[in-house]
């Protein structure tokens, strides 16, 4: 029988947010198929992550799988400079046709860190204005592990900290207080009003999550911020990013979370789910206004070339999950999945050590009173047969909803309010 946990990982290799003294445990996988992850011994999870909000169809998905096959036999990859190919073109068409319609221009790139930088440098290049470099955002976001992108992330829960004087500074707006739901308070937008009024002439953008903060908070907020902020925007001449690598591809209950507000940014961010979670790859999105500004600039072209940029493989297999979300009714789905987490994670409410108990879409989230143990949760986890990684004082489920049962759904419900229930 194969060990679950391995000796040369241990000794040698990274985790995310992990030392290498003393570790936290990682499990070894063999395979994951479906909803369900394979550990080395042959135990199944069901798994409540979606391997980090990715993995919306399931593991091992033959219509991706195919995707993928039929790509890697004609190539791989090839440079995206000079040259272009069927791949990027069609997965192009496709996410115009879904994209806010102000949406005109589409700049791939690696990661959803990469994402931001590029959609940081586009909103910086398309000022054209020396004074105007400077950013604001919300508390309680996240945007990535790169430098801009961590500028910009939560100063306490993000790594501010760690890093001190090598990161940028930017200005932060105490995150919305009125819950998705919940009646608008006008009171809430004025820190982000007098924070922009301040700095009008300085600011290049705003950027944040639309609508569900994730990483930096699981926070559910009203969308009448965002109809005050692009307001506040346009009338300064600032330019608004918002950033839908979470909670793009339906995972809201929406098929991205700006349709809540009904107000279009003029940079979005895609990633994450955009293969189905198969590899890594995101999209930066623009207006033609924002284009048009870069090219009317100094420099007048996008100062930004990855060498995987339109990496063939991921927009193939990008094409083909977009396409196979789109052919189901995934709408109905996440709403029976909304309606299975607000049913039986309600228990968790009257648990002494939960503070809030909040589902919107395919998103289920206990919030505790105090930081999860994360080495012990984690190995209750694996022992009642779910994958489930809290952050901080935040457990959370977010199954890959195209794939999950009924069952399975309730099974992760009654799991982490037993998980909960047991840390105390
Ligand atoms: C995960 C995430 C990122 C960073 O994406 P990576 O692919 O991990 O670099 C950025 N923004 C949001 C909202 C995310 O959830």
């Amino acid at each position: 029988m194969n060990h679950i946990h391995d000796d040369f990982d241990r000794e040698h290799l990274w985790h995310p947010y992990t030392g290498t003294r003393n570790p936290l445990p990682t499990y070894k996988v063999s395979g994951a198929e479906g909803a369900e992850i394979i550990l080395a011994d042959g135990r199944r999870l069901i798994d409540g992550m979606s391997s980090w909000w990715c993995a919306i169809h399931g593991y091992n998905h033959p219509v991706l799988n195919a995707a993928a096959e039929r790509q890697l036999k004609s190539m791989s990859h090839v440079m995206f400079g000079g040259l272009t190919h069927e791949p990027a073109i069609e997965l192009g068409k496709l996410l115009l046709s879904i994209l806010p319609p102000s949406i005109n221009h589409i700049f791939y790139a690696d990661s959803g860190s990469v994402a931001t930088e590029v959609a940081m440098k586009m909103a910086v290049q398309a000022q054209n204005d020396p004074r105007r470099t400077d950013f604001a955002t919300i508390r309680n976001g996240y945007h990535g592990d790169t430098w801009n992108a961590m500028s910009v992330c939560d100063p306490v829960t993000g790594m501010h900290g760690a890093f001190g004087k090598a990161l940028p500074v930017r200005f932060f707006a105490d995150a919305p207080s009125c819950r998705f739901g919940d009646e608008w308070n006008p009171a809430d937008f004025e820190p982000m009003r007098k924070l922009v009024e301040e700095n009008k002439d300085t600011l290049a953008a705003v950027i944040l999550e639309p609508v569900v903060q994730g990483a930096g908070g699981m926070r559910f907020y009203h969308p009448q911020y965002l109809r005050e902020l692009r307001a506040l925007c346009d009338k300064y001449g600032i330019l608004l990013i918002f950033d839908e690598i979470a909670t793009g591809f339906g995972r809201t209950g929406r098929l991205f979370a700006w349709e809540h507000a009904g107000v279009e940014p003029d940079i979005m961010l895609i990633g994450k789910a955009l293969t189905g979670g198969y590899m890594t790859f995101a999209a930066v999105c623009a207006t033609k206004k924002v284009a048009e500004m870069i090219s009317d600039s100094q420099a007048s072209v996008m100062m930004h070339g990855p060498t995987f940029m339109g990496n063939p493989l991921a927009c193939a297999v990008g094409h083909a999950s977009v396409e196979l979300l789109l052919s189901q009714d995934w709408q109905k789905r996440v709403a029976e999945i909304e309606s299975i987490m607000k049913e039986h994670l309600a228990p968790a409410r009257k648990l002494k050590n939960v503070a809030d108990v909040r589902v919107l879409g395919a998103i289920g989230v206990v919030e505790l009173t105090h930081d999860v143990n994360l080495a012990e949760f984690q190995k209750r986890c694996v022992e009642k047969g779910v994958w489930i990684r809290p952050f901080g004082r935040n457990a959370y489920i977010m199954p890959p909803f195209m794939a999950v049962s009924d069952e399975q759904v309730i099974a992760l419900c009654k799991a982490l309010v037993e998980l909960v229930e047991e840390e105390g």
